[in-house]
């Protein structure tokens, strides 16, 4: 934070008491709205409150109830429960140059039954929520007139990455080994039909300016998925855009990705900062939050279904999802 807190103007010897209470007292004050200015501007401010109509999904409204600073938004998570008994999906996981996958599931983890989808190669494996989540989101688009969509990369093992580093010529293109989101199992390629028919690279053939491409970038939320590495974030990710590069994250991050246009590295700087939000999209509620383990025990909530995700910075987000009334 770029403001000076501790800073306080003495007053000169002679300036009597009466001044100088006056005076502490305008500090007291200033620096009180300086704080709540802060608090307020910080995370999630921004939507406190939001309601927009969606064409999938009708009235959709986010609600953010303060995270960790507010008790009430605390009250369902009050069930201790020891971290190593909890199923972590790591749907969540940040994986960068930064940050290498915690975990490399294996092959078998991964499902290749995809039913109505194009793949380039059929041993292309996905975990089988993404692969459900990537189907239905090109029978979408396919509904829709737009595509045909192609799948092109899904998972990827530690030698398949490293025989791909090894080819590329420009780095920022490709991860090193074990720093691929492909590892997770949950980072999916999507081309239309007519590029993946010709010799040229993904980056030399898309711009993200197609109909095709611009539909996916739009409407991959829906399905719980991101574009990951968007136009112009490359100091964050790391990565160049890609407009053919998706993950599965899950629904409602998914939404608030796409909505205030954060890539995963802000999105879970973010929830660890305010502690989580709550929205509401179409026919579910969600609570997300995020925890970090005390002595191996976390707090979930009793009374609802719930995933739960680590983010390999040390923190985990636990997501959730009742009815709608
Ligand atoms: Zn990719």
């Amino acid at each position: 934070m770029d403001r000076d807190f501790g800073r306080r103007r003495t007053n000169p010897r002679r300036v009597r008491n009466a001044r100088k209470v006056v005076a502490l007292f305008a500090v007291v004050v200033v620096s009180a709205i300086v704080v709540i200015a802060w608090t307020n501007s910080s995370i999630f401010a921004r939507e406190t409150e939001a309601t927009f109509v969606d064409s999938a999904f009708g009235t959709v409204t986010i609600q953010n109830d303060g995270g960790q600073t507010t008790a009430s938004s605390l009250e369902d998570f009050d069930t201790p429960v020891q971290l190593s008994t909890l199923d972590d999906t790591g749907m969540l996981e940040l994986v960068n140059r930064n940050h290498a996958a915690s975990v490399l599931p294996l092959r078998e983890d991964m499902s290749d039954a995809w039913p109505d989808v194009a793949v380039i190669n059929q041993s292309i494996g996905l975990h089988p929520v993404a692969l459900t989540a990537v189907t239905e989101l090109l029978d979408s688009g396919h509904a829709a007139d737009y595509g045909p969509f192609h799948v092109a990369s899904g998972f990827r093992d530690w030698a398949t990455q490293a025989l791909l580093y090894e080819q590329i010529v420009d780095s920022s293109l490709v991860q090193p080994p074990g720093h691929s989101e492909h590892h997770t199992g949950f980072a999916i390629d999507i081309v239309p039909t007519l590029l993946v028919q010709q010799p040229a690279s993904l980056s030399e053939q898309l711009d993200g300016t197609s109909d095709d491409e611009r539909w996916l970038a739009e409407n991959s939320w829906r399905y719980g998925l991101i574009l990951r590495y968007p136009l112009g974030t490359q100091d964050i990710t790391g990565i160049t855009f890609e407009p053919w590069h998706f993950r599965y994250v899950g629904q409602p991050h998914a939404w608030y990705m796409w909505y205030h246009d954060l890539t995963l590295e802000e999105y879970l700087q973010q929830l660890r900062a305010s502690g989580g939000y709550d929205v509401t999209i179409g026919k579910h509620c969600y609570a997300i939050r995020w925890s970090a383990p005390e002595d191996g025990v976390i707090y979930v909530p009793s009374d609802k279904d719930f995933t739960f995700s680590r983010d390999n910075k040390g923190g985990y987000i636990i997501t959730a999802r009742t009815e709608a009334g």
